[in-house]
């Protein structure tokens, strides 16, 4: 049995791997010169930064955190996390529910207030089912902590209308705080909120790529770079994939590529999955890596949902994730500020970019100057976030259904088109390797 794999991210090379090990043949297509997508890193100048944002490894899948962690051995450093939200210059502990007490007083009251009163409806039954994430955040915090926190930070990552976003995803992925943790919070009581993340791992040395690398280690000879996927048909009982070039003959094909590039490769697509497929909306991704002299807060990342510090939406800090990603003496920062074609954040120039990050760094305090920077560089990535919009559902059902319909598997956060983290990734890989039995 052959199978193609179109994309060499994280979840192409872990599907990869998994087949290989159950005898199978595998030819990994990946379009870019590396493997990795979005867990691609760049090391220069001593500095090593994660392109597509800045990534830990954390799960509460026990299976495939022990799949992450095993890979990397000794390559890899243990970190408790130390994160916050920057809120009107104070550092929040995160996650905010959790850290209430460092608000200023008005602040807190009104998070306190509105969180009972949330309470009490829900306690009642009259909470009707809520129709736009906007309305689960205000059912589930409270007012409070909606106006001070979650809605102005969703509206900077996201940068579509919260009240045109589904709720069917937010189960599991946002907790709902508990009342103990709450209260304890109000009065001043540390506690730990996502606890399961409270404890992460980071490579020591080659950012997060590291990870990947090592998964493809057992397949490196399977795996094709420089090969942009633009046609699969069927022919007989085989798929015949190609980049315009070179046709490799396959079985079986497994797609980990986004859903708007595997949808124009295939022939004859009704218009109204091609007319899905482009409603379906995602946000893309800047990336801002700064190299410092000097030192950073002892913070592994930081949340800022106030508008006027920046565009960033998070700050992390990955030289705290590991003493290698730095060169002695000097620490790092990377900023992640989310964008659609047409915004004006997509047209400034990298050196636009680092200027206004600086800037606000520098407003900040986290920064003492900007001519503590010695180093900087800007990464794009075009498919980063799945926005949940109020026609997801009915769109990735007709696409997912057609491209299924024509016997091609989909795995990963982009062919799947849902928020999955790297866990969930490995996850539907496992499974899916699972069910396939020994060539
Ligand atoms: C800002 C940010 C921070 C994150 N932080 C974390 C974190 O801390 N922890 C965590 O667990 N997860 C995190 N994630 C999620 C994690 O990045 C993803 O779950 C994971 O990288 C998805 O891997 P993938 O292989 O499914 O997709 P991708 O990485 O998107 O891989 C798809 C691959 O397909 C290739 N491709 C596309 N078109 C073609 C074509 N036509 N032909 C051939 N190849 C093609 C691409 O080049 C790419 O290599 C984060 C994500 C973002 C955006």
């Amino acid at each position: 049995m052959k199978w193609a794999v179109l994309g060499g991210g994280l979840s192409g090379v872990t599907i990869a791997r998994l087949l290989h090990e159950k005898g199978h043949d595998v030819a990994v297509l990946e379009q870019e010169g590396e493997i990795g997508g979005l867990c691609r890193s760049r090391s220069e100048q001593g500095f090593t930064f994660d392109r597509g944002g800045s990534h830990i490894i954390f799960s509460r899948d026990k299976g495939a955190l022990a799949f992450m962690q095993g890979v990397l051995g000794e390559n890899r450093t243990v970190r408790e996390r130390n994160t916050v939200v920057f809120y009107k210059g104070r550092e929040v502990p995160y996650p905010f529910e959790n850290g209430l007490y460092a608000l200023p007083k008005e602040d807190l009251y009104a998070c306190i207030h509105g969180f009972i009163q949330a309470l009490i409806a829900h306690e009642k039954g009259m909470v009707p089912p809520p129709a736009s994430f906007r309305e689960w955040i205000e059912q589930t915090f409270g007012r409070g902590i909606a106006d001070c926190y979650l809605v102005p930070y969703n509206e900077k990552i996201w940068k579509y209308p919260l009240d045109l976003m589904s709720t069917h995803w937010v189960e599991g992925r946002i907790p709902r705080p508990p009342v103990e943790d709450v209260i304890r919070a109000a009065i001043g009581i540390p506690t730990v909120g996502y606890a399961h993340q409270a404890v992460f791992s980071y490579p020591t040395e080659g950012g997060i790529q590291a990870m990947v690398r090592a998964i493809a280690a057992p397949v490196g000879k399977h795996i094709r770079t420089g090969y942009a996927v633009n046609s699969v048909k069927r022919k007989g009982g085989q798929y015949l994939v190609s980049d315009g070039k070179e046709t490799i003959r396959a079985d079986r094909v497994i797609s980990t590529i986004p859903l708007q590039a595997l949808i124009p490769c295939l022939p004859d697509v009704p218009v109204q999955v091609q007319e899905a497929c482009t409603s379906l909306k995602y946000n893309s991704l800047l990336s801002v890596s700064l190299g410092i002299r000097g030192t950073v807060p002892p913070i592994s990342w930081m949340y800022v949902p106030e508008k006027d510090l920046g565009q960033f939406n998070r700050i992390s800090f990955p030289s705290n994730y590991s003493d290698a990603v730095a060169p002695e003496g000097h620490a790092s920062i990377l900023a992640e500020i989310t964008y659609r074609e047409g915004d004006p954040v997509a047209s400034m120039t990298d050196r636009e970019l680092v200027d206004h990050v600086v800037s606000g760094l520098c407003r900040m305090g986290i920064l003492p100057s900007p001519d503590t920077v010695v180093y900087s560089r800007v990464e794009r990535e075009p498919y980063a976030y799945v926005i949940y919009d109020l026609d997801y559902l009915r769109n990735i059902r007709v696409v997912r259904d057609h491209v299924e319909a024509r016997g091609i598997d989909l795995l990963g956060r982009f062919a799947r088109f849902e928020y999955l983290n790297m866990d969930a990734c490995i996850r539907a890989a496992m499974d899916f390797a699972e069910k396939v039995p020994c060539a």
